[in-house]
């Protein structure tokens, strides 16, 4: 059986008690909120914290607020039953209520937060197992080791960003509140993820994810499509975000696609929206999208399922999610 390390754990009532924790107790700290991926990780022996900070307590971190007009403002405590059965999200933001809703199992969902969620740590097939087993095969760079066993000629980590709401965020323009030593300070959702399996947030430290800032809606359809391999269950091995406008005489008015789980952070897919803007899409449209996503996917060697087929799995998933948005699905 995988047993916890011990640690000391910190229940703080406000967020600035849980910054100078964080501020304290240097790198000993972390932040745990609904523990569903951070205690299996501490099991794993992937992080040891001396102390965790709790966030349960923080009810400014617990609510959702606004409207499709104003905007909605998504607490990093709520969880993610709550946030998938919300109204405003479930009918303005269809993509963001449908992503929490297919993370995981429903006892995750009633544990596992929002916040969480952002900030899951991004997964390898040669990093998420106990550390016997990390041993046995001389450990890697992402933690205890000096190569990379998925790409030995490389000098970074290639861990798989695995967030359902992660792509959403981006795919929405939505903007991140974070809390820190310094105050309060807001980053833009595709500039939160970086492209690196270990430093994957722009997020130092000490700094603690309070909200999700969601944008008016403002006529938007969004959507997300999740490939993994049992449905009742599993992280995504492919996700599809997207959000599409539509303009005066069926013309497509704003789109934006992004992709999950195909690299270390949430890909947007660049082109995408100059083959559909302005035009009333056709099929031919929807197959030339689903070609520069396929293009733009490179995921690698270190997650479920053959790397080739999650590629491929790209062109039906971007189709189907496209034309849902438009209609003709
Ligand atoms: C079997 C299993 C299946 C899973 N399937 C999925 C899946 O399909 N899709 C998916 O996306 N996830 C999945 N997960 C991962 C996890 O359950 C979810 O991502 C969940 O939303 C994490 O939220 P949490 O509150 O439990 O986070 P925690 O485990 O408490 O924390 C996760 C990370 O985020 C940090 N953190 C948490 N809250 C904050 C905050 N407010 N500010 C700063 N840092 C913070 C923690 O320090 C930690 O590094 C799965 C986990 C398991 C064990
Ligand atoms: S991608 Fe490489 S460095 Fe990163 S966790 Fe996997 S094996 Fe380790």
């Amino acid at each position: 059986m995988l047993r916890l390390t011990p640690f000391r754990y910190i229940a703080p009532k406000t967020l600035e008690e849980a910054v100078m924790a964080l501020v304290e107790h240097e790198e000993s700290a972390m932040v745990v909120a609904g523990g569903t991926d951070l205690y299996p990780n501490m099991k794993r022996r992937q992080f040891e914290p001396k102390v965790l900070v709790g966030l349960r307590n923080l009810q400014e971190l617990r609510c959702i607020e606004g409207d499709a007009g104003r905007g909605v403002s998504v607490g990093a405590g709520v969880t993610l039953q709550e946030v998938s059965s919300h109204p405003t999200v479930m009918e303005h933001y269809h993509a963001f209520a449908k992503a929490a809703g297919l993370v995981s199992t429903p006892p995750l969902r009633n544990m596992g937060t929002v916040g969480g969620n952002l900030c899951v740590d991004p997964r390898c097939n040669y990093y998420n197992m106990p550390y016997p087993w990390r041993r046995a095969i001389g450990f890697c760079l992402k933690r205890d080791g000096d190569i990379c066993l998925v790409a030995p000629g490389s000098n970074r980590c290639w861990a798989v960003s695995s967030s359902d709401l992660a792509p959403v965020v981006v795919a929405l323009d939505a903007q991140i509140r974070l809390h820190g030593p310094d105050g309060e300070r807001i980053v833009p959702a595709d500039e939160f993820y970086r492209d690196d399996g270990i430093d994957y947030l722009a997020k130092r430290r000490e700094e603690i994810l309070v909200s999700v800032e969601l944008p008016p809606a403002d006529g938007w359809r969004t959507t997300y499509w999740k490939l993994r391999r049992r449905d009742s269950f599993d992280f995504p091995i492919l996700g599809v975000a997207a959000r599409i406008k539509m303009g005066n005489g069926g013309r497509v008015k704003d789109f934006k696609l992004v992709l999950g789980a195909v690299a270390s952070q949430p890909v947007v897919v660049e082109e995408a929206p100059g083959l559909l803007v302005d035009r009333r899409a056709s099929p031919r449209d929807v197959e030339a999208v689903a070609e520069v996503a396929f293009a733009a996917a490179k995921p690698m060697d270190n997650a479920d399922g053959a790397y080739y087929w999650r590629k491929r799995m790209v062109r039906p998933y971007v189709r189907g999610a496209v034309m849902e948005l438009l209609g003709t699905g």
